[in-house]
């Protein structure tokens, strides 16, 4: 047998065992192997009951005395077992709630070990839920006792002890023969432990520093793994010839004067970088990170002018109908008084619905747009451009990876801007888009005032609506998010379209209401935007479709409706809507049944206004792979590693791809062979890669 067969020829799986794993990701042996646990309970030394105290998790050996289940008294439905647990020093009662099955098991004179939290309840120690298994016959013993124990998470038809003997027996048999894929000096440069060491160490470790040091090596690896690919992409890019553009011309210079402030010395900054990076040979490939509202979308329309001004035609993409019609509005208008070379600068909008379109995409490919403004419509594939000399992606996180890379592809190594509201730390940045150089605009227009956030319970709600009524009295504007468009009974929770109908003939029917979300036909939808925008509407209701980009600085006020449906980020991205011009502004969230996580999201909320700092706690909170989403990252497969705690590692595990990748791009030297193996099995499309290289 080998690494790559399929785990059902184990021992002790079949293929009940193998499908209910297969949910898991793990179809082979190697998969297996690295099926890391998700905790270890140490049970070198087991807690005696006498010396349990209330508050603190213990492992602990007993024998069950006596046990009984029967349902609540209150609720019929809803069941409690209750067992007797007895140790040579003291006795413990535990509870498990609605698992009436467990009595069965709970046999009197049975051994167990029982993890869990110790309560005290009326007087006496407690434990509620604890997890236990049963210790069985002497002889599995070594695996499940007097030793520090791996716990995982079970697929189904495992128990914790049937599991570990399933790995414990893999691990024997393949252990010994195992290939350690870090070739040799990189581990020993870097102190890591070897493969086999790590893995067993992981699984069932000899001591917690060993564990430690498995992980460390474990989480180096999946590091580096995921860096080879970014690199190879940055390295083959910089052998790549670009676009040499001409930067300084009257074009810029006449925009600039044009604009109605002055940039704020980040933008400045950002602006130099880019101008940089264009005028330079190679390709330009950046990422521009600013919080909302910081002013990215002035950046990279100078940028995409640098290109109109030498001739070449560039390209706006941005993840909606609603925010690239907003763009082109205001480019448009930007625009209005300048001519170059005599002419004016012709702009070209591109959207999915438009009527316009077939026209505008021969305009396109016949050079007589300069300047389009589109979204997704921009990749169809019929669209090609005469020129095209830079691309800019707005909210990038809206867009996945391969679709990035489409628009790009339409020109001859055109100038990419990539451009994002959630940003995240520079040494993260760094790493984690590694195949990108980055900018930062950090600090946002003078004169802003930080949006006030509240957060209230829906008994407040009055107050809410007394705030936003107070800045309606101003004549200023307010949105109110709902998480959904209909209401939804079983979770309780309100929907736009039934509010805004409330609303309209309620509390606010003093004043001009309109109602936006996904469902209504886009037309629909740049009709309530339009009207909004000219202060013919008081109020919008709105979905999370307003989420990104939506520019209106005489919206002053958003209440976010059951807030704690939305995630941090996506909260900041709301709350970027207000906050906008001179005015002061406020956010009131409004929200009830909060889980702890979402006590921490709001909590976050109302304490800061830095997207840096916002982006940071939602990461802590989601971890890298739910914060970055499947889409956009490698990351999401991260089993092992946190960018976030071993950010040095991270950084080391980089560097090591960088010293490697140019010595031996397609690894195809000897050492390195091990390496290729687990690369290819973990991104098979780097086979592509090194097909170019
Ligand atoms: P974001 O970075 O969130 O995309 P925008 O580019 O939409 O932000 O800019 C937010 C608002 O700030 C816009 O109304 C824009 O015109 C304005 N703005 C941009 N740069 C400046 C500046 N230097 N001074 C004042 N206002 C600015
Ligand atoms: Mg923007």
């Amino acid at each position: 047998m080998a690494q790559s067969t399929s785990i059902q020829y184990l021992k002790g799986i079949g293929p009940k065992r193998a499908k209910s794993f297969s949910g898991y990701g793990v179809g082979t042996i190697e998969d297996l192997l690295y099926y890391f646990p998700r905790r270890y309970e140490d049970r070198t030394n087991l807690a005696d009951i006498s010396e349990l105290k209330e508050g603190q998790f213990y492992t602990i050996k007993a024998q069950v005395r006596s046990s009984r289940s029967h349902s609540s008294w209150r609720r019929r439905s809803f069941s409690i077992t209750e067992a007797l647990l007895t140790d040579p020093t003291g006795e413990i009662s535990c509870v498990w709630f609605n698992q009436p099955y467990l009595n069965q098991y709970l046999k009197t004179g049975s051994s167990l070990i029982l993890y869990g939290k110790v309560q005290l309840y009326n007087a006496r120690l407690q434990m509620d839920n604890p997890e236990f298994e049963f210790t069985g016959g002497e002889d599995d013993n070594s695996l499940n006792i007097g030793r520090i124990v791996p716990v995982y998470t079970l697929p189904q038809g495992f128990s914790q002890r049937s599991l570990r003997q399933v790995i414990k027996n893999a691990l024997d048999e393949f252990l010994p023969k195992i290939n350690d894929c870090l070739p040799f000096d990189l581990r020993s440069r870097n102190n890591l432990l070897n493969l086999a060491q790590s893995l067993l160490n992981i699984h069932f470790p000899q001591s917690m520093d060993l564990q430690k040091q498995a992980h460390t090596r474990l989480s180096f690896e999946e590091f580096f793994i995921f860096q080879l690919p970014l690199v190879l992409r940055k390295l083959k890019r910089k052998e790549k010839k670009g676009i040499k553009h001409t930067v300084s011309g009257k074009l810029i210079e006449d925009f600039i004067s044009a604009l109605p402030f002055t940039l704020t010395p980040a933008q400045e900054k950002v602006i130099g970088e880019i101008k940089a990076d264009m005028s330079g040979p190679m390709a330009m490939q950046r990422l521009l990170q600013g919080d909302v509202g910081s002013g990215k979308t002035v950046v990279a329309t100078l940028a995409s002018l640098i290109a109109v001004q030498g001739g070449y035609q560039a390209a706006f993409m941005a993840p909606t109908e609603i925010l690239a019609r907003q763009h082109y509005d205001k480019v448009t208008s930007q625009l209005s008084g300048l001519v170059f070379s005599g002419k004016k600068i012709r702009l070209g909008l591109l959207t999915g619905q438009d009527k316009e379109r077939k026209k505008i995409c021969r305009q396109i490919k016949d050079g007589e747009i300069d300047l389009v403004i589109g979204t997704h419509a921009l990749l169809q594939e019929e669209l090609s451009f005469k020129k095209l000399g830079f691309v800019v992606i707005d909210e990038q996180h809206k867009f996945g990876v391969g679709q990035r890379a489409l628009l790009p592809k339409k020109g001859d190594n055109p100038d990419v801007l990539i451009m994002t509201a959630t940003p995240i730390p520079r040494t993260l940045a760094i790493t984690l888009y590694g195949d990108l150089d980055i900018s930062v605009i950090n600090e946002l227009p003078p004169g802003r005032i930080p949006v006030k956030t509240i957060l209230f319970t829906h008994r407040e709600k009055k107050k809410a609506y007394a705030i936003l009524r107070e800045e309606l009295n101003y004549r200023r504007q307010a949105y109110i998010i709902y998480p959904v468009i209909e209401e939804s009974y079983a979770l309780d929770i309100a929907g736009a379209k039934k509010m805004f109908a409330e609303l309209k003939s309620g509390e606010f029917k003093d004043f001009r209401l309109g109602l936006i979300h996904g469902k209504l036909k886009q037309a629909a939808q740049a009709e309530v935007m339009s009207k909004f925008k000219k202060g013919r509407l008081d109020i919008l209701i709105s979905t999370t479709i307003l989420e990104v980009g939506i520019d209106i600085p005489n919206a002053t006020c958003m209440i976010i409706e059951s807030a704690e449906r939305f995630g941090l980020s996506q909260l900041h991205q709301l709350r970027g809507r207000i906050g906008r011009g001179r005015l002061e502004s406020f956010c009131i969230l409004v929200s009830d049944g909060q889980t702890e996580e979402a006590g921490k999201r709001l909590q976050a909320m109302v304490s800061s206004n830095d997207g840096f700092r916002i982006a940071e706690e939602d990461l802590k909170i989601r971890g890298p792979g739910e914060f970055f989403g499947s889409r956009q990252h490698g990351l999401a497969e991260l089993k092992i590693a946190n960018p976030l705690t071993q950010l040095q590692l991270l950084k080391r595990a980089r560097e090591e791809a960088i010293k490697l990748i140019p010595a031996d791009a397609n690894l195809s030297l000897r050492q390195n062979a091990g390496l290729k193996v687990r690369l290819l099995q973990r991104f098979p499309e780097y086979e592509n890669f090194m097909a170019s290289a």
